[in-house]
């Protein structure tokens, strides 16, 4: 079916629903809260299913010259020892870009579709049988309407589908630095420190994406601007950018979780962080968010009623997002609230995460890609 949409949210995947509907044929009008298309939060990890949609709808070619192609990734414990090292090649590709730069890269390929991005428009209500309503009193019909309104979503909660959200007790401090120099080699690390973490990556434009993560409860590591005595003593080798993170601006969020016992009613569909936020220990909000995109432009495709359409929908993607979350958390939990007394542990337990196929592949399930996603699709 083609016909009309309309999608509260111009976040990464309000818009990029947006312009798989459009290429499609459909009328789409995406309505974004804020004054402009932006995006908070220094740097983002591109993983390989997530690129092969950004791929799949012309939008990486563009966007590839404004990030980097990491090499490798490291974990190392509080002395600088590498407790992993994974290459990343070929399916476990990733890339790291500005996070602006990525919503810009999508904002413009919704205009180039077609899509209308009315911004200043802030969504109120969705109405199972095919309408959105405006802060300003506004009905509007559509053939189907698309919640893309985040993890605290308000729109989610007047649809009376049994949703939880909460706001995890982890604490993530994000930071762009200028160029930390050595470290210019395509290498993500991360570094652990009992229940401290902090990541450090190049990314484009002379700019260190670095991120700094402790349980919400630790107040003095929680603190901002960050308290370079503690965090040096957790990290005495990182003592430099600890120090260069000191005295700049970060962003400071909880991990959030949402979890729906469905993604649909009627003609509206959840999709990303709305649906399923989950905390980015595994760098997969995006890849769900544009796999599941593209999956329900796919579906609506095959279908001629939106309410034939979403269920099949559901069931297609449903089971990947599920598992990515639920290992999102185990490994959070794992990083910051695993009992001080079975730390001597993690090096062991890591090497199985990794090394053990039937833990690895489980929770890497959303690297099996768009393709596999896609086949579900079909065959539902
Ligand atoms: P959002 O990005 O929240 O976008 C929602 C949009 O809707 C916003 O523009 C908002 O202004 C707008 N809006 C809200 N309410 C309304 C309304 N009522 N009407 C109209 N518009 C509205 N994922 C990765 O894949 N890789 C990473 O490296 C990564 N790192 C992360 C680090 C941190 C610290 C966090 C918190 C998350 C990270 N994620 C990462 C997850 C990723 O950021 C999210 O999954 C992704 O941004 C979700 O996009 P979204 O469009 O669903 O939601």
């Amino acid at each position: 079916m083609k016909g009309h949409a309309e999608i509260a949210g111009g976040g990464i995947a309000g818009l990029s629903s947006a312009t798989m509907l459009a290429r499609q044929g459909w009328t789409v009008r995406v309505h974004e809260r804020s004054a402009e298309i932006r995006e908070l939060g220094a740097g983002i990890f591109i993983k390989n299913n997530a690129i092969e949609v950004l791929e799949a709808i012309g939008v990486f070619d563009r966007l590839s010259a404004h990030g980097l192609r990491l090499d490798r990734a490291q974990l190392l414990d509080h002395q600088g020892r590498v407790m992993q090292e994974r290459s990343l090649r070929d399916r476990s590709r990733v890339y790291i870009f500005l996070r602006q730069r990525l919503v810009e890269a999508l904002r413009d390929a919704a205009e180039q579709a077609g899509v209308e991005i009315v911004t200043g428009s802030t969504a109120v209500a969705a109405d199972p049988k095919g309408e959105l309503q405006l802060e300003n009193g506004r009905r509007l019909r559509a053939d189907i309407v698309i919640v893309a309104d985040g993890a605290q979503s308000k729109i989610r909660a007047g649809l009376g589908i049994d949703a939880e959200h909460r706001l995890l007790p982890t604490l993530v401090s994000r930071y762009l630095l200028p160029s930390l120099g050595k470290s210019v080699e395509p290498v993500t690390s991360e570094h652990w420190s009992h229940r401290y973490t902090i990541g450090i990556t190049p990314c484009a434009d002379d700019l260190t994406y670095v991120y700094q993560v402790c349980p919400e409860w630790d107040r003095a590591a929680s603190v901002l601007p960050s308290d370079p005595a503690l965090w040096s003593k957790a990290f005495p080798q990182l003592e430099q950018t600890i120090g260069m993170m000191s005295q700049s601006a970060a962003i400071q969020h909880n991990y959030s979780f949402v979890r729906c016992r469905t993604w649909h009613r009627g003609r509206v569909a959840i999709v990303g962080d709305a649906g399923h936020a989950l905390p980015p220990t595994l760098g997969q909000g995006v890849g769900l968010a544009l796999m599941n995109g593209y999956a329900l432009a796919t579906v609506l495709g095959l279908h001629r009623a939106t309410e034939d359409a979403l269920p099949v929908w559901e069931v297609a993607v449903r089971l990947v997002s599920d598992r990515t979350q639920r290992w999102a958390m185990r490994y959070d939990y794992f990083a910051r609230q695993w009992p001080g007394s079975l730390w001597f542990l993690r090096p062991a337990i890591l090497w199985a995460f990794r090394s053990v196929p039937a833990l690895n592949k489980r929770m890497r399930i959303a690297d099996q890609g768009l393709m596999a996603t896609l086949a579900k699709v079909r065959a539902s």
